[in-house]
């Protein structure tokens, strides 16, 4: 089996953090992965569990995918594996969930050496639920490893952090990611660059752009940006196009879009989508930078989404000097 680390380059010291402490005996029994969505720790999670569950341990850095722990893993049947994930049709996981989970870790092992619990997302515990894993935190019940993956830590009570081996996946290196995105894709490197800059640097999400029409979505989102600038009456035209994208999508890239703008003008350098002759007003582009990110959150409430975006490019347009 491969490692996460083969797929995603920039997981290597992680895996190898993990592989290292697995070996030397010395991994603590509760771990956190800590890192923005699409960045791949999910995929370094499921490698941690499988590893964790492989009974075929002869030094390899990897699980096996043979042994009849890896079978019954890969078939979604393992009975030393718990998963525990927000119900259907709720967005928090429950105490019942936590004590019907602790009462499992309590039997012994059926298959493996060990028990794994995997925690996803671990921020949508609720309060009594975060309560009731507190003591499994501390004093673990038999062999068990409990893996909690969350993209905003901030949510969870200082007390299980604090109870955690913490692996934090940030914002790789941009280079080795535009690297990967082209070899893994095979496609151009502006093609690469503009699917990451889509993506707000997003590894996995600008994979998934590249494979999808919302490059061109967001190549027109660019494109609509510099000709308002060109013709500023041409408003509630864009206005209707761009209505039809998903609106938190489209937020993001209006955000993207102008904190490029920004950077670039700050350092100087020409931006490949707008005349570099035009002058702006950088506080008024922090200004509608900061209502993008606002109006993102917004846009998943009941406020009319299209009264927003034609507020929005009005004074996008009205910020020519
Ligand atoms: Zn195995």
């Amino acid at each position: 089996m491969t490692s996460p680390a083969d797929i995603y380059p920039w997981l290597s010291e992680h895996w190898s953090f993990f592989i290292q402490r697995f070996k030397s005996d010395r991994l603590a029994h509760a771990l956190m992965i800590e890192g923005p969505a699409d960045s791949g720790k999910l995929a370094l999670a499921d490698a941690m569990v499988g590893k964790l569950l492989c009974t075929q341990d002869q030094g390899q850095e990897r699980a096996c995918g043979q042994c009849r722990s890896c079978q019954l893993r890969i078939g979604g049947a393992h009975p030393d594996y718990f998963h525990i994930h927000p119900e259907e049709d709720s967005k928090v996981i429950k105490v019942d969930q936590v004590r019907a989970l602790i009462s499992k870790l309590d039997l012994t092992t059926s298959v493996s050496t060990r028990k794994v619990a995997y925690i996803h997302p671990a921020e949508s515990m609720n309060g009594a639920a975060a309560n009731a894993l507190l003591k499994s935190l501390e004093e673990p019940a038999g062999i068990t490893v409990l893996i909690l993956v969350s993209h905003d830590p901030g949510r969870l009570p200082i007390t299980i952090r604090s109870r955690c081996q913490t692996i934090s996946v940030t914002q790789p290196d941009t280079q080795l990611v535009l690297d990967w995105l082209a070899k893994s894709s095979g496609k151009s490197s502006e093609q690469v660059s503009a699917a990451l800059q889509a993506a707000g640097g997003s590894p996995l999400r600008a994979a998934h752009y590249l494979d999808s029409p919302q490059l061109d979505a967001y190549g027109q989102v660019r494109e609509g940006l510099a000709n308002l600038l060109a013709r500023p009456a041409s408003v509630s035209m864009l206005c209707s196009k761009l209505n039809e994208l998903n609106p938190v999508e489209l937020w993001r890239w209006l955000s993207t879009c102008t904190g490029e703008l920004i950077k670039s003008r700050m350092a100087g350098l020409p931006l490949s989508w707008l005349p570099d002759n035009i002058q702006l007003q950088n506080k008024a582009l922090l200004e509608l930078q900061r209502q993008a990110d606002i109006n993102r959150k917004l846009s998943a409430t009941t406020v009319r989404g299209d009264l927003l975006l034609q507020e929005w490019l009005i004074r996008w347009a009205e910020q020519i000097l």
